[in-house]
């Protein structure tokens, strides 16, 4: 189908949800030749992706935090553009990091809930489009350094043997880091293919989750950041010549909070805050270095993080473990004004600092209200380098670079976003409206889900316009918009995409 008859079929597509998305999709593919071509130019520009962990909406100055202070992140967005509605696809790790590299929602795969356990094969289907497969498919030399947390093999990770299929076999030319979590065994490094210093007959071996298991001596938590940040400038200065791209996953700051010495008493939020100032830290090394290369100018800087920050405990299990501390004691909030936490349907699950530069294209010191996802990464990649993508990937990835040059818009780039919990709760939001079909937080805040009493709301719906603390349920007194949401959220789980595609 070409354009002309896309647009003809969207014209006498029959109302509702059919004729906005066509619509949606003819505006943005007007908007992006134009950009493209009078904005861009011909010159493609290295992408950097620095996808934090567990950092919440709070937890940076230019978000609001006056405990700890990151000037070096906050100079991106003074040179950049700082978005208040980014979303992550969902409110915990590896089913965010699977939407980041697919633009798909995780919840499409056999993982409904819950992250990828040590022992996990690799999530994502080798046969798939990421973005790093997409951007090496047109001549990008692609790195990942970091946590995974994706699994690896077809049956699951052989630690003591090749870890294959892994990044490499998804888009990846190079991969150094964490492969879980930084809390989770095996406590080692991997390169490429290999754990790193493995001795020879040595056995590393996994039981469930290992939690109890002891640490293997082959990473030191006080220099992971040191390590990761180092692997990242050594992979920028040896693809300096060609237009890369790196995913930089820190383990900033997930728990436990084990910043490097350096960096100890240097924030008012205690170990939080000063894990919070190594991650500010790894970004101006980056940043440094861009500029020692001369590549500042043409390269395309994205900061931002995988789920909201933890905030569950008390004063008395920050003594009993300081390393789990989130700074709340000190009067930090980690989550901002946001309810709830990491793993919840609440915003302060999925809502994230989201900080994007690239000179001469993005005008410095703008923020954007523009309701955005991390899945927009493959299909803005894809605008950018003037490819488009297949109806089998980034099925819930939309463009926003009208977003990030600026473009005045006369309706928002999305049509929804689907939020999903840590315990595989839904919600959707568009426009104002976020609409969460049961009670409960479905994360780490408790109660997990009830059943409501007779007479109460089924479920939940918000103005986020008026409400950001998701404090004044109103689903009895707007039923129509809690049947528009719902079938528009049935629609999106059966139909497999969210995104309009090019032809069915
Ligand atoms: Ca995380």
């Amino acid at each position: 189908m070409n354009r002309r008859d896309f647009l003809k079929n969207c014209a006498v597509a029959a109302g509702g949800f059919a004729l906005s998305s066509c619509a949606a999709a003819a505006e943005g593919l007007v908007l992006s030749n134009k950009t493209l071509e009078s904005r861009i130019g011909a010159k493609r520009p290295n992408i950097i992706f620095i996808l934090a962990d567990d950092l919440g909406y709070g937890d940076l100055s230019c978000y609001g935090a006056t405990k700890v202070s990151t000037p070096n992140i906050d100079r991106i967005a003074e040179e950049g553009m700082r978005f208040t509605d980014a979303h992550t696809p969902s409110a915990v790790c590896s089913p965010t990091r699977y939407g980041v590299l697919t633009g798909r929602y995780c919840w499409r795969t056999r993982l409904k809930s819950g992250v990828c356990l040590p022992n996990d094969p690799l999530l994502i289907d080798t046969k798939r489009m990421t973005v790093a497969s997409l951007l090496k498919s047109v001549g990008y030399t692609t790195g990942c350094v970091g946590k995974w947390h994706l699994g690896f093999g077809e049956r699951g990770p052989d630690w003591n043997g090749e870890l294959k299929p892994g990044p490499l076999e998804i888009g990846f030319d190079y991969y150094f880091g964490v492969p879980v979590s930084n809390n989770w065994p095996p406590f080692v490094y991997v390169e490429n293919h290999h754990v790193v210093g493995r001795l020879q007959n040595e056995i590393i071996k996994v039981i469930g989750t290992g939690k109890d298991q002891p640490i293997l001596p082959k990473r030191n938590p006080e220099k992971l950041a040191l390590v990761q940040t180092d692997k990242a400038v050594k992979f920028i200065e040896r693809s300096k010549d060609e237009p890369f791209f790196l995913y930089l996953a820190p383990c900033n700051v997930h728990e436990p909070h084990t910043p490097n010495e350096k960096f100890k008493n240097t924030s008012k939020a205690g170990i939080y805050g000063d894990f919070i100032k190594e991650l500010d830290w790894t970004v101006n090394e980056v940043t440094k270095t861009l500029d020692r290369l001369n590549l500042t100018d043409n390269t395309l800087l994205i900061v931002t993080s995988d789920n909201g920050a933890i905030t569950t405990g008390t004063s008395a299990d920050y003594i009993a473990k300081p390393e789990n501390s989130t700074g709340m004691e000190y009067g930090h909030r980690p989550n901002g004004l946001l309810r709830g936490q990491k793993a919840d349907i609440w915003e302060g699950g999925h809502r994230v600092p989201f900080i994007a530069r690239w000179p001469g294209k993005i005008r410095p010191g703008t923020i954007s209200d523009e309701l955005t996802c991390l899945t927009d990464l493959i299909a803005t990649c894809a605008v950018i380098v003037g490819k488009e993508l297949p109806d089998n990937a980034g099925e819930d990835s939309y463009n926003i670079l009208p977003a990030l040059l600026g473009e005045k818009l006369n309706k928002p780039i999305r049509e929804a976003i689907v939020h999903h919990s840590g315990a595989g709760m839904f919600a959707i939001r568009q426009g104002p409206w976020k609409l969460i079909p049961r009670r409960g937080s479905g994360g780490f805040t408790k109660p997990v889900r009830y059943k409501p009493k007779p007479g109460e709301p089924a479920g939940q719906l918000y103005n986020m316009a008026n409400d950001l603390g998701e404090t004044n349920n109103v689903w009895s007194q707007h039923p129509k918009i809690v049947k528009r949401l719902t079938k528009l959220l049935v629609k999106y789980r059966e139909e497999g995409h969210s995104r309009p595609l090019r032809r069915k």
